[in-house]
């Protein structure tokens, strides 16, 4: 690593370049940019290991930062790999909630120049504006995931932070999720799995924004959706499929499946036919079109739905037990139909199971909630080559991650029985 010079001007333009330091008065972008040193390193070079001390926070000029190990699931920040483009900020994770060490760590991929700064006076630096830098760092903290997906092109970054709901608070005082904290990627395909009763809709619908949260808060794309003083609302970015369907009975699949794009905007007639029509061949639908939902059956009408979520083009789509009441082999059909239509369109996926067989066989990552009230007790990674099919059932690894994830939801479930819920898994 070597220490160069440059311009005050310089350095000022390299920060305005990231929009959160953008957006802050322009005195204190020249005092930050007074105090940054510019970093260069050559390809090959580490910028930051784990577990070093986190002191400085990094705005890239340019060059290739690479985090070697954010997909592990150790690091559930929401930070991409690759670090590309000018003004983004990287190696702040480590100083978000005062946390002293690197949580990640950061290579040269090319020969890389950044601008260094101090976090401590950064911070100190933003709170000399009271409130308003205070809502500066929390921005520049959320933002930094943020960030890093759209440097990707990525969107569909669902961020639960310490999220707690209490049901009838006054009377029966029902804690259905305490402090429950998730991150998922964007095009990420996560399932919920855990006992009856532990808080897996509450969750949803409070990603929905069907509910309000009683602590914590939400955020899509880090865009805050739900939060105990807000009122949330549903919207176009979240697409909900729930298991007892949602087609107006009144129009056709068609018609069902092109108005949402349509009345938002997003496409012609024309193109929102097309689109549709590609997508009902793709899962072997293509001659129920003109059909209205009472005449198709209840597995045709869920692979409808989801390709209308998908033609919505949500941020992220919710789906809770949308099989679940199906026949073992609908039910097998129309999970390899949602399976293709995720490869297809790659939006991010919460699915909401009881039934861990599916939620491995769909899932990237599964988290494992406890008996109520719920928060995450395990993650299982997927990792498994897709496109998947019902081949993958049989084999080996497979077999080994749903045993895992029976035991763990066994667990939780023989809780909850002894604690006097009615059902479990
Ligand atoms: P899951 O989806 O995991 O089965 P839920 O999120 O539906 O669990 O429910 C979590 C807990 O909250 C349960 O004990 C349930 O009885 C309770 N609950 C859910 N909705 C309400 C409500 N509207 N009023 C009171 N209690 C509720």
């Amino acid at each position: 690593m070597r220490e160069k010079d440059m311009q005050i001007d310089q350095k000022i333009a390299v920060l305005r370049k990231n929009p959160i330091l953008a957006s802050l008065p322009h005195k204190l972008v020249s005092q930050i940019a007074e105090h940054c040193e510019l970093k260069s390193f050559a390809a090959g070079e580490e910028i930051f290991r784990n577990g070093d001390e986190a002191s400085k926070v990094y705005v890239l000029l340019k060059g290739h930062v690479r985090h070697p190990e954010v997909n592990s699931p150790m690091h559930q920040f929401g930070i991409v790999q690759e670090v590309m483009l000018e003004g983004t900020i990287f190696g702040y994770a480590g100083l978000i909630e005062g946390r002293g060490s690197r949580v990640i760590s950061a290579h040269a991929v090319t020969d890389t120049e950044a601008l260094a700064l101090d976090g401590a006076y950064l911070r100190s630096l933003l709170r000399t504006l009271g409130r308003e830098g205070h809502s500066y760092l929390q921005d520049l903290s959320r933002s930094y995931a943020a960030h890093e997906y759209a440097v990707s092109g990525h969107t569909g970054w669902v961020s639960v932070r310490n999220a707690g709901k209490v049901y009838d608070p006054s009377g029966k005082h029902v804690v259905a999720v305490d402090n429950c904290s998730i991150e998922i990627r964007p095009g990420e395909f996560c399932a919920i799995v855990g006992p009856s009763g532990c808080g897996k809709s509450t969750l949803m619908n409070s990603i929905a924004g069907f509910d309000k949260l009683t602590s914590g808060e939400v955020f899509l794309d880090g865009k805050l959706i739900n939060a105990p003083g807000q009122n949330p609302k549903p919207g176009p970015d979240r697409i909900v499929v729930f298991q007892n369907g949602a087609l107006f009975p009144w129009a056709t699949v068609l018609e069902n499946l092109i108005r949402g794009p349509v009345v938002q905007g997003r496409m012609t007639e024309r193109e929102a036919t097309e689109k549709a029509r590609d997508l009902l061949g793709k899962v072997g639908l293509a001659d129920i079109e003109n059909l209205y939902p009472g005449s198709i059956s209840s597995g045709m009408c869920r692979r409808v739905e989801i390709i209308r979520g998908i033609l919505n083009d949500p941020g992220v789509l919710l789906l809770d037990e949308p099989f679940r009441g199906l026949d073992a082999l609908t039910k097998t059909v129309t999970q390899t139909a949602l399976l293709e239509l995720y490869d297809l369109s790659r939006k991010t996926v919460l699915f909401i199971t009881h039934d861990l067989e599916e939620a491995i066989y769909l899932a990237d990552r599964v988290l494992v909630m406890t008996t109520r009230p719920g928060h995450i007790k395990q993650t299982i990674e997927v990792d498994l080559p897709r496109p998947r099919d019902a081949r993958l059932l049989t084999q080996p690894e497979f077999v080994r991650l749903k045993e895992l994830a029976i035991e763990a939801v066994h667990e939780e479930a023989v809780k909850a029985f002894n604690a006097g819920e009615k059902e479990f898994a």
